[in-house]
């Protein structure tokens, strides 16, 4: 197979990784920068071009986009999918777990367990707001954060009135979550693919600090799921559209819930405390998926 990755570099443990796993594999592959990317929107033939060249003869692409991309990263990887190319995640599917209001509306729709949560833009609410959630302590998100920059925990009433004072000014969309303290600074990051959990690491925020990314200093290791645990995980990804997710839990008192889905994680923390080759089954599961034409945004928008 022809596979490109969309990724803005190709040192990036992920896309090293899935560029060997294809290799080996005995696959074509290309690392396609999204952002250096120009479409030719055309209803007969529509096209990706890069560096004056026109993108032809994939038969699947894996899309990789930062949050600080996502308007533009998915309508290329659109754009492939109007050409017929099967994209492992669809561009809804992206657009959709990226927005974190919009995740979690879905994700309570289908009865999947989630933090109490609030959202609201109007600056008079705020008690009404707090108290919807139960009150401080209230962790408070910005709706396009990732790797726990701008999600702060309010212990108290004040303190909440204060972020979210500061967040209206800046005019920044945000959402207000009960706190749930017993997950300790933890949650479960559970790699999915397909119906499958296929990894699943616990990651422990560092001292005196809530947040478990391993970006913010979190550390890693092995954990055993319960089947609770992996069923919700793999319905959370179900219910994004996502065939490759990682999808993050908390271990609360009354169950595991979804905090986010995030739609390209990350294969270094994973791999490492894992020892699972998640990249070669992400391309396995390429191979036993990938059809021209089998996107269903196809025509969709
Ligand atoms: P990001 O997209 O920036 O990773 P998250 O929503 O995943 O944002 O939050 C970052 C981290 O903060 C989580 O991994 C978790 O450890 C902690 N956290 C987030 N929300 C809550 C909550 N409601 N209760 C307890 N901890 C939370
Ligand atoms: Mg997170």
């Amino acid at each position: 197979m022809k596979i490109g990755i969309l990724s803005t570099s190709k040192t990036l443990y992920s896309t090293r990784r899935m560029v060997e796993a294809s290799t080996n594999r005995g696959h074509e592959v290309r690392v396609i920068n999204h952002k250096r990317c120009y479409m030719n929107i055309a209803t007969h033939r529509p096209g990706v071009h890069y560096n004056g060249e026109e993108l032809e003869g994939f038969d699947a692409i894996i899309p990789r986009i930062g949050a600080s991309v996502t308007f533009y990263g998915t309508a290329v990887v659109r754009q492939f999918e109007m050409m017929g190319v099967y994209s492992v995640n669809e561009s809804v599917a992206i657009t959709r777990s990226r927005d974190k209001l919009r995740a979690l509306q879905l994700l309570s729709r289908k009865g999947v367990g989630l933090p109490v949560t609030g959202f609201a833009s109007s600056p008079g609410d705020t008690d009404d707001l707090l108290a919807l959630v139960g009150g401080a302590p209230v962790v408070i998100k910005l709706l396009e954060g990732t790797q726990g920059v701008g999600v702060v925990l309010a212990e108290t009433q004040k303190a909440a009135e204060s972020v979210i004072e500061a967040f209206r000014g800046l005019k920044a969309n945000f959402l207000v979550q009960e706190f749930i303290k017993e997950a300790g600074g933890a949650d479960i990051r559970c790699f999915v693919i397909g119906e499958r959990v296929v990894a699943a690491m616990k990651r422990q925020a560092r001292e005196g600090e809530f947040r478990s990314n391993l970006h913010r200093g979190g550390s890693a290791e092995l954990i055993k799921l319960t089947p609770e645990e992996r069923s919700t995980a793999v319905r959370a990804a179900r219910i994004m559209g996502l065939n490759v997710a990682g999808v993050d839990l908390l271990r609360s008192n009354h169950g595991p819930i979804v905090m986010e889905v995030n739609s390209s994680p990350g294969l270094e923390g994973i791999e490492i405390a894992t020892k699972k080759d998640v990249a070669e089954l992400i391309i396995e599961f390429i191979e036993k998926n990938a059809k021209r034409g089998k996107t269903q945004t196809r025509g969709q928008g």
